[in-house]
């Protein structure tokens, strides 16, 4: 016998009616939350993203390539993941697990789809059949591997870690849904009895049958309820993507498109642009870029910033972390300062979403830019920022030291102009 099964077998019309309402209930309830945070990102100044997709296909193409290139390799490869040991090993397990059974639900839809349309379409059978079960039963073993991990984590939390309550909503909603779709593949097994190679194929699922031990009956009722609590809770967690640090499945990529992160390349500003904003860098959040919004919906508060950071090492009053989630504060201020109709509540940014000390803490060294998984760009924010206190004559510290030298001295240490390069005399190499 040809190893196979019902997409829907054992689920009656009824409920599969009222699978696919509540389905669409729930892409709705997430495209909703999304459409919340994009009209945050509105708030930015204009990318132009439609130029994006504007021209003939090769220069459409000339122009997405680079980010198409940089999703494939950063968010698909999750090459910025690598180099945290056990950490890197989880996320990945996680991923690719994910992604199996996303992959995985869809083509079961396509064939289910497929094989309504006409019977000798449907190609979840045979050799595809065995090899897609296989692979779903062992990749869904990484995929709670790894959620395990994050869990204990969230137990032990480390200190650059954020911690959302939100967080065990996910973490335990993944383990429920990982160990329900577990059963149910177990349930199903039981009830419909298959055998050889059909049976062996989900080896994980078939173990299970074996520890429940029900008859075909009970399994029967089992398998319906167990596979409306999966479904709920699959549901469930797609509807709450965009309203928890899930959403970051969404942002991130969408960053990584649009992100290059030119080290230390400042944004230039033109005297056009001065004249006709009376200002210079940021004062509040409207000031930065769409694309720079949209980076503080893609921090999945990591911390991986936080820990290469020189200046939050040295105790100085800076985490690029923070920085991020205080200006994500700031834009969901100021949206909602604006829908109120209050715009003197739009919190400004100078001393009361970020201290300037904050910001004269920055060596400027791009290892945060450098470490994020999802090219956040906290340095340009840092020294945007700043730029703003030095247009505004706001200079204090070090810095304000070392500009009135150069004004004075042209020389930032005090000394006499003459032996301003006098410090390379011990770098030049001898010949
Ligand atoms: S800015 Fe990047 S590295 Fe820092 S916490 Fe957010 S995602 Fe992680
Ligand atoms: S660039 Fe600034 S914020 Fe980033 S790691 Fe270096 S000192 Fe910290």
């Amino acid at each position: 016998m040809t190893p196979t099964r019902e997409t829907f077998g054992n689920i009656p019309l009824s409920s599969q009616l009222a699978f696919y309402a509540l389905a669409a209930a729930s892409m709705a309830v997430f495209a909703w939350g999304v459409y919340r945070r994009w009209k945050l990102w509105r708030l930015g100044t204009s990318i132009n993203a439609r130029d994006l997709i504007t021209g003939s296909l090769a220069a459409v193409w000339q122009k997405i390539r680079g980010g198409a290139k940089r999703v494939a390799v950063d968010a698909g490869a999750q090459k910025r993941v690598f180099g945290h040991g056990i950490g890197t090993f989880a996320h990945v397990s996680m991923y690719v697990g994910f992604m199996a059974l996303f992959v995985g639900t869809v083509l079961l839809e396509a064939d289910n789809v497929l094989s309504h349309i006409h019977h000798a379409l449907k190609f979840h059978e045979g050799a595809y059949y065995v090899a897609y079960e296989f692979t779903l039963d062992v990749l869904g073993l990484l995929f709670l591997l790894g959620t395990l991990f994050f869990l204990g984590r969230r137990l032990v939390k480390p200190p650059a870690l954020g911690h959302r309550a939100t967080d065990w909503y996910v973490l335990l909603g993944f383990l429920a849904i990982g160990v329900t779709g577990y059963i149910v593949e177990a349930l199903r097994i039981l009830w419909q009895q298959p055998t050889g190679i059909g049976a062996h194929c989900s080896p994980v699922g078939l173990w299970l049958a074996g520890v429940l031990h029900l008859d075909v009956a009970a399994a029967r009722s089992s398998h319906f309820l167990v596979w409306w609590i999966h479904s709920f809770l699959v549901f469930g967690f797609i509807a709450s993507i965009p309203f928890t640090r899930l959403f970051h499945f969404v942002a991130g990529p969408m960053h990584i498109f649009l992100a290059k992160n030119v080290l230390g390349a400042m944004p230039p500003v033109t005297m056009e642009e001065v004249e006709a904003t009376g200002r210079v860098g940021p004062a509040d959040i409207r000031h930065f870029s769409q694309q720079q919004l949209l980076s503080l919906d893609a921090c999945m508060e990591c911390g991986r910033c936080e820990e290469v950071c020189p200046a939050f090492a040295t105790a100085k009053p800076l985490s690029p972390k923070r920085v991020v989630q205080d200006l994500k504060g700031a834009m969901e201020k100021t949206a909602a300062a604006l829908a109120a109709g209050k715009e003197a509540d739009v919190p400004p940014l100078h001393g009361t979403v970020i201290a300037p000390e904050t910001l004269w803490s920055c060596t400027a060294c791009s290892a945060c830019v450098n470490t994020c998984p999802v090219r956040i760009d906290q340095l340009t924010f840092i020294l945007t920022l700043r730029r703003h206190l030095v247009a505004e004559g706001a200079l204090s510290g070090t810095a304000a030291t070392a500009l009135r030298r150069m004004q004075s001295n042209s020389n930032p240490w005090g000394l006499p102009a003459a032996e301003r390069t006098n410090w390379t005399d011990a770098l030049t190499p001898k010949s």
